[in-house]
């Protein structure tokens, strides 16, 4: 948790690093900042020097006679939501790379856009996983002091922010911890801690599942030892409206590919397989927090794709929740299935306005769109937009794919109603075409997160490791 407050001089923090981000056209900043009596001196120095002009990566770290240390980083020509998010993030790095554990920073004016940004910035910098470190573990930010006349404003943005990004923080924390921690045992036992009466979170075994003909995530848990769940969790922030959205999420815990095993190379990060799962459980705890005035439910399908004696085998043909059978060609191609049949449990028993579902589906997706860019498919062009724009102002960007209807001819199968995989090219429209088989007629969207959800190397505000990505996104879509 980062303790967060509202501070009247910045000599009420010398142990704080004060941030300072001039943009090169901006009127409001530098010169308005450096009014501040005790950064004057030193800025004044710095300004004269024009060894800093405000371009984007210019960083400066000085050591004034007196106060604070003052951090000035350059944002370049441009104010937008990512800049100021990347640059706070950036100053964060620094700061913690040095140990420094509290960062103060002043908003221009009392913009509420762009104290939001900037503590989303530091928010997504600050983020450490070190759970399985013993040795050279920074402290990280544990601190931030804003100078504001306006400690309203600044309480209402940060109530909302921190509530947003420490279910961020939960997403990751989720994907990045060990495979057998986060089995679907472990992520249920966390999901029902948020359980506070108003969310509600049911988590159902494999009775349940068997009784509800969940057969294709039966099947998918077949091989593992830890057994598969189904979570539910509701929240009812408007009772007396009829609207509901149900959030999916693709929970398998760990991919091993099952019988058409992973190579040693895609098996790696293989635990994050449950990211879409993860998102969506930390979009619950953000609904909660926020006590957001909609209707939402949850519903997370859990197992772990491993190889046994008794795994599913490629070429066997399974019957789905839905009645319609699916030969199995490849077992890797394992999160369409557990989402077939959550989407048709949720279609039959829930009612649903709209359904979104987010899962780390297809290499393809990856492919196509790189590491920073997820793909969006839907039948529902007001919702896919929605979600479009939802994602811009969050900074993850989705980009619309085709449900190009043409190739569901490809997963016709000889034998069964369908099969599992069509042609390797275009993959992430095969396996969205395959969902929409189970979807009907109710609005959809599918997440393919498969890119964004990790990285493998640093990236914009990321570390390696789990993104969080969708949830800002899907609070900002639901808030609004
Ligand atoms: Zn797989
Ligand atoms: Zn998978």
């Amino acid at each position: 948790m980062i303790e967060c407050s509202v501070f009247a001089s910045v000599d009420l923090c010398p142990e704080s690093a004060v941030v300072l981000l001039p943009f090169k056209q901006d009127k409001d900043s530098p010169i308005a900042l450096f009014q501040e009596p005790s950064l004057l001196a030193s800025c004044n120095v710095l300004v004269r020097s024009q060894d800093f002009v405000g371009k984007l990566g210019d960083t400066i770290l000085l050591y004034p006679e007196q106060g604070p240390r003052l951090l000035v980083v350059g944002l370049g020509e441009e104010i937008a939501a990512d800049v100021i998010r990347d640059g706070y993030a950036r100053a964060v790095a620094l700061l913690v790379k040095r140990d420094i554990s509290s960062i103060a920073f002043f908003p221009p004016k009392a913009d509420e856009e762009r104290v939001r940004w900037a503590l989303e910035g530091i928010y997504l910098g600050a983020y450490q996983f070190t759970q399985y470190k013993t040795e050279s573990v920074k402290k990280g930010i544990e601190r931030i002091f804003c100078l504001t006349e306006d400690s309203a404003l600044f309480s209402r943005v940060e109530q909302k922010v921190s509530s947003v990004m420490n279910a961020v923080y939960l997403a990751r924390d989720l994907v990045n911890r060990n495979a057998d921690e986060v089995s679907a045992q472990g992520f249920s036992e966390i999901a029902a801690s948020l359980d506070n009466g108003a969310l509600r979170v049911q988590v159902h075994g494999k009775d349940w599942i068997e009784q509800e003909r969940m057969h294709l995530l039966l099947a998918v848990g077949k091989g593992a030892v830890n057994e598969p769940r189904f979570i539910i969790a509701e929240w009812k922030g408007a009772p007396k409206d009829e609207d509901l959205t149900v959030l999916i999420g693709k929970g398998v815990t760990f991919d091993s590919g099952g019988l058409n095993l992973k190579s040693s190379s895609n098996m790696e990060g293989q635990k994050g397989d449950m990211a879409g799962a993860a998102a969506v459980l930390a979009v619950m705890q953000a609904i909660r927090d926020l006590q957001l005035p909609i209707n939402v439910t949850a519903a997370i399908p859990l197992c772990e794709n491993s190889i046994d004696a008794k795994s599913y085998k490629p070429g066997d043909v399974y019957i789905s929740r839905s009645g319609r059978t699916v030969e199995i060609l490849s077992t890797d191609a394992e999160g369409r299935l557990i989402l077939a049949d959550a989407i048709d449990y949720v279609r039959e028993r829930l009612n649903p306005s709209r359904i979104i579902d987010v899962a780390t589906l297809t290499g393809s997706a990856e492919v196509a769109l790189g590491k920073d860019i997820s793909a969006l498919f839907s039948n529902d062009d007001l919702l896919s937009n929605h979600l479009q724009e939802a994602g811009i102002r969050a900074g993850e960007l989705m980009w619309p794919m085709p449900l190009y209807y043409p190739y569901a001819q490809l997963l016709d199968s000889e034998i069964a109603d369908c099969k599992n995989v069509a042609t390797s090219v275009g993959g992430a429209i095969n396996a969205a075409l395959y969902l929409h088989k189970y979807v009907g007629d109710i609005s959809w969207a599918h997440l393919d997160i498969a890119g964004p959800a990790d990285m493998q190397k640093p990236f914009r505000y990321y570390g390696i490791g789990a993104t969080g990505v969708p949830v800002r996104t899907l609070v900002e879509y639901l808030a609004r």
